[in-house]
């Protein structure tokens, strides 16, 4: 057991679980780093009770005080960029290289836009007969966010920054795999000046969440995960009517036409496959492939992806690091063993890497050819390194394979003809689409899925929508007509 303790964080302050103990393990060792103390029903009980209170002071500020103060928060947490990234590192097993440079650096971003978006928020105003009325865009009061492992303080970014924004308060958990960086934030902010009680952090699994999603003070809840979990935290918050909204998983289409960009394309393909080893849920794992260039875009693919650096997450050279946990990286190895047995053409990669001093969760990029749409590794999300590669004659053909599917998160097309690749993103379900480019999720525009893949938007002013209600005000400029006496 280690001695490092990562807390819960309540009320500005600290704080050990009163539940059960477990361990924290650094992916790439395999090694307990740090144990944690699941949150208790007390626990949520108390994290509520600042966050009501908290709520009320953050909420009678004034907009343009709560925008100053989180954007502080984006500067400080700017300044921790390289401790805070080798902490995620350390949780997560992702390269140092990707989280020095998006992990923190997206999370600050979202903090600085939403800083700067808390003094825009406004209603209406509604002309009519005799009187007008007006809108008032109001914060919902104690809103949950519940984490992924993938990218855990981008999340925990991404939840928070819109609803402290809003005038909301948050409680935040973070997947019990990744616990170390949201208290991290939690600090941040509250060095920056937000009021103790408004951000804080129960850790803690699943049951805690569903202790959260189930509160009668919470008024809405926010989850990044598995679409089960999205579905149970759906069925539980029913119970008081809370909002939602979910981002959940996917097995996203990359579409390119024969008269695509053949480099640009095998890039997009890379880096929606491969980044993050593979542990990205927007990742474009089913790679549909006009056949005039299929050949050759297999063969450049292939190239590029054996140059592929896997290894030790803190060596800087790494580009793929090790997967969350030797059940995913199992789980990963189960879907390689299935796309084999299936028929599908195992192109490179398929195997564990074994990596010096290090555990075993270390998969090879894989690349897989002749697949068919109804394969398991074509239908179901792996979230791993495995990238499935089919082929297709026609647009229609594309679209419509392209679509069938319960999942509709993300998807990209890669043409020069410009009609096209309007055409084809219009016809894709899917929430987010690219055009000549891959998994690019700046803070500006909207993210989020369709179908079973999510609900709602995060990131750009929708986000706000969905941390605020709005309260419609009557105002009578004449008499009360009535007919009676
Ligand atoms: P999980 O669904 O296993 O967990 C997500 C979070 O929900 C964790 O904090 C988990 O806690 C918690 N949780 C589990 N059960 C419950 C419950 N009954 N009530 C409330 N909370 C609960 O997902 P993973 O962490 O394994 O993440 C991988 C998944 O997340 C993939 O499907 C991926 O596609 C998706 N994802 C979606 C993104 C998006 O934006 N659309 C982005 C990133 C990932 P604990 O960890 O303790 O079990």
């Amino acid at each position: 057991m280690s001695e490092v303790v990562i807390s819960s964080f309540i009320n500005g302050l600290h704080v050990q679980g009163s539940g059960e103990r477990f361990d924290s393990l650094n992916p790439a060792t395999g090694l307990a780093y740090a144990a944690v103390h699941d949150a208790s029903q007390a626990d949520v009980d108390g994290a509520v009770a600042a966050a009501q209170a908290g709520f009320l002071v953050w909420s009678a500020m004034s907009a343009t005080e709560r925008g100053r103060i989180l954007r502080r928060a984006a500067d400080i947490l700017r300044s921790r960029n390289d401790e805070l990234a080798a902490l995620e590192v350390q949780d997560c097993g992702k390269p140092l290289q990707e989280a020095l440079v998006v992990d923190v650096a997206s999370g600050a971003d979202c903090i600085e836009y939403f800083a700067g978006a808390a003094a825009t928020l406004t209603g209406q105003q509604y002309p009519l007969k005799n009187a007008f009325a007006y809108t008032r865009k109001e914060p919902l009061g104690v809103c949950v966010g519940i984490g992924a492992w993938n990218y855990p303080i981008q999340i925990a970014c991404w939840k928070s920054a819109p609803a402290l924004a809003a005038g909301n308060a948050m409680i935040f958990k973070p997947s019990e795999l990744t616990p170390a960086t949201a208290v991290k934030l939690a600090e941040v902010y509250l060095e920056a000046g937000v009021p103790p009680g408004v951000f804080n952090v129960l850790q803690g699994r699943g049951a805690t969440g569903a202790m959260l999603a189930a509160h009668e003070g919470v008024a809405k809840v926010s989850v990044t995960g598995s679409v089960a979990t999205g579905k149970r935290v759906m069925q539980t918050a029913a119970g008081t009517l809370k909002r939602v909204t979910m981002e959940l998983g996917g097995k996203s289409p990359l579409v390119i036409f024969d008269d695509a960009d053949l480099e640009q394309a095998v890039a997009a393909a890379m880096m929606g496959n491969f980044y993050t080893q593979g542990e990205v849920c927007t990742n474009c794992t089913r790679v549909f492939v006009q056949r005039g260039i299929a050949d050759r875009f297999l063969a450049r693919l292939k190239e590029r992806t054996l140059l592929l650096r896997v290894g030790d997450p803190m060596n800087p050279e790494t580009e793929v690091g090790a997967l969350i946990s030797e059940a995913h990286a199992t789980k990963v190895m189960d879907y390689i063993a299935s796309g084999v047995a299936e028929g599908a053409t195992l192109v490179c990669g398929g195997e564990r890497v074994a990596v010096a001093g290090q555990g075993s969760n270390f998969v090879a990029p894989t690349i897989f050819a002749d697949c068919t749409d109804s394969m398991r590794i074509v239908r179901e999300e792996i979230f791993g390194p495995v990238l499935s590669m089919l082929t297709f004659d026609t647009e229609a053909e594309a679209i419509a394979r392209a679509n069938h599917s319960r999942f509709g998160l993300a998807a990209g097309v890669f043409t020069t003809n410009l009609q096209k690749g309007h055409r084809v993103a219009a016809a894709l379900k899917a929430g987010i689409c690219w055009i000549n480019n891959y998994n690019i999720t700046p803070i500006e525009m909207p993210f989020g899925g369709v179908g079973e893949s999510g609900i709602g938007s995060e990131n750009s002013m929708a986000a706000l929508d969905h941390y605020t209600q709005l309260k419609t005000v009557y105002v009578e400029m004449g008499e009360v007509a009535t007919g009676y006496r």
